[in-house]
């Protein structure tokens, strides 16, 4: 018996440090991978943020406003628009409104396109999208 209370002793002082935090990582671990639409924003409230966009645009494609066409979008399902941003971030873009716009899933395969050859004419290439 005196064993067992030699036991509890140890018991006692020793999952106060790293024992009670791993428990609780992995919930949020969990939590995280569930909670994922939010993602890549790195806890900002983007989606509050897109939706504010999307207003400002009145759901239409900016990018097919510029020429003059209507290209209606939505917040969500199959015609949802993209909000995207103007100069992108791995150009030195923001994530301030005045960077952002809306447009549509069309636009935004296009311009991920000539986004990503710009990446490339940057690392010496010379193709430049027309
Ligand atoms: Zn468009």
């Amino acid at each position: 018996m005196m064993r067992s209370q030699a036991v509890f002793t140890w018991m006692d002082q020793m999952p106060r440090k790293p024992g009670t935090h791993k428990p609780m990582r992995r919930l949020t671990e969990r939590h995280g991978a569930n909670d994922r639409w939010g993602s890549g924003r790195g806890g900002r409230p983007w989606r509050r943020q897109r939706a504010r966009i999307f207003e400002r645009d009145d759901y239409l494609c900016q990018i097919h406003l510029r020429r003059g066409e209507i290209r209606p979008v939505t917040l969500h399902g199959k015609y949802a628009g993209v909000c995207d941003h103007i100069i992108p971030l791995a150009e030195g873009g923001t994530d301030d409104d005045d960077n952002l716009q809306t447009i549509c899933q069309e636009c935004d395969k296009e311009k991920t396109a000539a986004e990503a050859a710009r990446g490339a004419a940057r690392n010496g290439g010379g193709y430049v999208k027309s």
